[in-house]
């Protein structure tokens, strides 16, 4: 059985108090974004029905427009699940203790299964944290997912992925690639909501990942970074304090 601890890191609606300007925002992004996504579907759904009714009958054009409506929806609906775990990143924390491995063993399991090949190295002693397991999950998923999404095309990506214990108890994970890396213009703007650096080449996204990121972490009290990895790519790291 699990035991749930508590840490003193309030939601943002309690560290700005009850008039909070930015905690209304976020609890009304939340509500707008939840309910974007079933009109979102049914459109989805119609414009599918278009497809497979019409698109013998109507040739290329028909389906080239109905292609390009497919993609607008394919964004607006990663841009509502991403407002969606943005607002999410501020729920109260469900902290126990867990082992570091298998919650980046189960972010693995999801990306590097199926038919594209990625070349993932793991090292380091794997401690205990103590944090909301699905939030810091998500952290690595959104690590993990860019570190593979960011890899230059027609390349197999590789992930190096490492967690250290300091010396004053402080969780240090990294999560290294060979990406495209960060021109160091955008480095100070990459966790602020919305920013895309200049060589994202076209690949999809929202510019929310990272942000969601730094949200979580810190609200566990941790830090998170970017440095260049010596030979090409990006390492990312975070931090979560000592476990008490
Ligand atoms: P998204 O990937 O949806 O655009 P993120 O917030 O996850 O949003 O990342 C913000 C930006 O940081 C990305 O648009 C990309 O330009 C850059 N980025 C993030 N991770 C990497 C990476 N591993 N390698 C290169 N660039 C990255």
């Amino acid at each position: 059985m699990q035991t749930l601890l508590t840490r003193n890191v309030p939601a943002l609606d309690e560290t700005h108090g009850p008039d909070s300007h930015e905690a209304e925002l976020r609890a009304l992004m939340a509500m707008a974004s939840h309910d974007l996504k079933s009109p979102l579907a049914s459109v989805s759904a119609h414009v599918q029905m278009l497809h497979e009714d019409y698109s013998t009958a109507l040739g290329d054009g028909f389906r080239q427009d109905i292609a390009a409506i497919e993609r607008g929806l394919r964004r607006m609906n990663q841009l509502a699940q991403d407002l969606l775990d943005y607002a999410r990143a501020d729920h109260t924390l469900e902290l126990a203790p867990r082992a570091l491995r298998e919650i980046v063993g189960e972010a693995l399991t999801e990306h590097v299964a199926g038919p594209n090949k990625v070349l993932v190295t793991q090292s380091g002693e794997w401690p205990t944290v103590v944090a909301d397991a699905g939030l810091l999950r998500h952290v690595l998923d959104n690590l993990i997912g860019n570190a593979i999404k960011y890899a230059p095309a027609d390349t197999t990506p590789e992930i190096e992925i490492e967690a250290h214990t300091l010396a004053d108890g402080t969780v240090r994970v990294e999560v290294a690639d060979r990406g495209v890396g960060i021109p160091a213009a955008d480095r100070p703007r990459i966790f602020d909501a919305f920013h895309r650096c200049a060589n994202t080449g076209g690949r999809p996204g929202t510019g929310l990942g990272l942000a969601i990121c730094r949200r979580i972490v810190e609200r566990h009290g941790g830090h998170i970074g970017v440095n260049d990895n010596p030979g090409g790519g990006s390492r990312f790291w975070f931090t979560l304090p000592k476990l008490v």
